[in-house]
């Protein structure tokens, strides 16, 4: 996950593991941007004997810069003062508009959990989540977790072939660790319990609703 700050003119640096990614030579190759559904824009090498004629190349300055033009900026629905998310999705350089900072409830924005680091926001206070909806927090928890020593696991849930989630029953969290105290482990199986009885059990909730797996979390 790399974030970058796009000026109000649409300038942003091009983080260094991107530029390698595609092997671009900062101050000498171009670039091609492509908007594509999910108001993404894919970013590929600009190959003048392949491209010329069919696209425009984003040319990138000596210190990796590129403008995205004002059409792209609408594209991703960037505000002023907004930042990009770059990932690779399927062998491709996707850039996105980023999500907005959000308070880590976990740790009630304090960066820790019994005097411990909180690994839901890595001590920073606040987390970032790409979709809506409590599954795709509890994966951020998932990835960021790991280098922890915590452990997770969701049951009630299955992962498609095209990577989304489909729910057999409500979701059930169960949080390990064999480095961190049991009352820290405790503090996040009790606050993603809570968020995920809230979540399904809204008013007007029907159970048979997704029961058939009609929710879908899509991936972070
Ligand atoms: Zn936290």
């Amino acid at each position: 996950m790399l974030y970058a700050p796009v000026s109000n003119n649409g300038l942003v640096t091009l983080p260094k593991i991107a530029r390698d990614y595609l092997e671009l030579i900062s101050g000498e190759d171009a670039m091609k941007l492509t908007p594509v559904t999910g108001n993404c824009i894919l970013i590929a090498k600009y190959k003048q004997d392949e491209e010329a004629g069919l696209a425009k190349p984003i040319r990138l300055t000596k210190k990796g810069q590129f403008t995205i033009s004002g059409k792209h900026r609408n594209w991703l629905q960037l505000d002023e003062d907004t930042e990009v998310y770059f990932s690779i999705q399927n062998d491709k350089l996707v850039m996105s508009k980023a999500a907005k900072l959000k308070a880590c409830l976990v740790c009630q924005m304090t960066g820790s959990i019994h005097g411990i680091e909180c690994c839901i926001c890595e001590g920073s206070g606040n987390i970032r989540t790409h979709s809506p909806g409590i599954l795709t927090e509890i994966f951020v928890a998932f990835k960021n977790g790991r280098k922890y020593g915590m452990v997770y696991s969701l049951i009630n849930q299955e992962q498609l072939p095209d990577g989304s989630i489909e729910l057999r029953g409500l979701p059930k969290l169960t949080v390990r660790s064999s480095t961190k105290p049991y009352n820290y482990v405790l503090v996040i199986q009790e606050h993603y319990e809570k968020c995920i009885k809230e979540e399904f059990f809204k008013l007007n909730f029907q159970v048979d609703e997704w029961e058939g797996g009609m929710y879908r979390a899509i991936e972070i």
